[in-house]
């Protein structure tokens, strides 16, 4: 991973960068990039750290820690938030990581984001191990919405794909969100032979409870780089999947930017049984319509999650900066945002591939260390 500081590694005592910045950068206003888009939904990783060890994520072993000096506190993680609500037109904030439930601070974070004076929306992306004892004061604390990861229904399953035997604690961890929120997302990754048969089973779970639940086409952030495109699972099979057991049929709402395809689920006699959304990263890019923006729990901002490089604000920011000085790099960081990340851009025909020279190079970084 290279982290770049924009050509400014002095800092003065005031943390200032003296170094001049892109001359046609933006310099008031929004997270705008060349290609028109304006970035008002922020992503925060509070911890590169996880209890659990799922394959398409993190090698069995774990991955070496950042040192605790190095990660976010409370107070800049809050800091840098109200940069972005009230300089940058964030509107949206979703913690994630690694696993934010690891932060025992995460309640106070929390509620410092929410009395920020331009309160953005406040969600959270969680394997939900804990959460049924957390769920009570995230809510009162000001959190909005909750999404849980959840590949399976079946113990071993969800032991071979974690590399832990949790389900039954993400389970309660689901349970108390349920009672806490109004809205309860639930992510799933299919994975060919161990649980792509696994996902009408679970599209039925989450109908019957209320829950929208979202496949997500695997993508190459894996640390053990055995992601293959011949082998995932692709967003027309999980259609074909449900299709087994479900009629599917595009929603009419406008997807305004959101990531996930939504499709209303309807039964053998066409009653309306909820909705399910494919977030086809690989196969259906939406890099054209991204609104997303990202730092890293070392405060690093990323443009993109298949970004090579980084804007640091953590360095200046603890070195004297002001918030002026931080949201100037931060338009920077997003002024520089590639069109698309690659990942359909082989040279080789239709045909998606990460071979060297495909167009595509998957970042250092994995999906835990970035902040999915
Ligand atoms: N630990 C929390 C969790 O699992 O929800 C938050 C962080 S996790 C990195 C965020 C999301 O990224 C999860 O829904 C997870 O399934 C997804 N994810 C992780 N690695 C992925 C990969 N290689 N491709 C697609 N999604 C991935
Ligand atoms: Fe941990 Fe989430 Fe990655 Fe699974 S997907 S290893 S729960 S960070």
């Amino acid at each position: 991973m290279t982290t770049v500081s924009l050509g400014m590694p002095r800092l003065p005592a005031a943390g200032v960068p003296d170094v001049a910045l892109p001359a046609d950068r933006p310099a008031t206003g929004g997270l705008v990039d060349r290609f028109g888009r304006v970035a008002t939904d922020l992503r925060v990783s509070l911890t590169d750290r996880c209890n659990l060890r799922c394959t398409y994520c993190m090698p069995a072993e774990g991955l070496p820690t950042l040192p605790k000096d190095s990660v976010m506190t409370r107070e800049e993680i809050v800091r840098l938030v109200g940069v972005a609500t009230r300089d940058l037109g964030v509107r949206q904030v979703r913690f994630t990581g690694g696993e934010p439930l690891l932060r025992r601070d995460l309640v106070e974070i929390v509620r410092d984001c929410a009395a920020l004076p331009l309160r953005p929306e406040l969600s959270l992306t969680t394997n939900a191990v804990g959460l049924d004892s957390r769920a009570a004061a995230l809510r009162e604390a000001g959190l909005d919405r909750v999404n849980v990861s959840l590949d399976t229904l079946d113990p071993d399953t969800f032991a071979t794909l974690a590399r832990r035997p949790f389900l039954a604690r993400t389970l309660a961890g689901i349970d108390a969100a349920a009672r806490e929120f109004d809205l309860v997302k639930i992510n799933a990754v299919l994975v060919r032979g161990v649980n792509l048969d696994h996902a009408a089973e679970l599209l039925a779970w989450c109908l019957e409870r209320g829950f929208e639940l979202r496949f997500i086409e695997q993508m190459p952030l894996d640390a053990d780089h055995a992601w293959d495109r011949a082998a995932m699972v692709t967003a027309a099979e999980v259609r074909e999947q449900l299709g087994e057991r479900f009629a599917l049929e595009p929603d009419e709402e406008p997807r305004d930017g959101a990531p996930a395809e939504r499709f209303v689920v309807r039964d053998a006699h066409g009653g309306r049984l909820g909705r399910v959304g494919i977030i086809a990263s690989v196969t259906e890019p939406f890099c054209g319509d991204c609104r997303r923006t990202r730092l890293t729990a070392e405060g690093g901002v990323r443009d993109c999650l298949f970004a090579h490089t980084e804007t640091d604000l953590l360095g200046p920011l603890r070195a004297g900066a002001d918030d002026a000085v931080l949201a100037d790099l931060w338009r920077t960081a997003m002024w520089g945002k590639q069109a698309g990340h690659g990942m359909d851009d082989t040279g080789s025909g239709t045909d998606l591939d990460t071979r060297p020279g495909s167009g595509f190079t998957q970042p250092a970084r994995t999906m835990s260390a970035i902040g999915g």
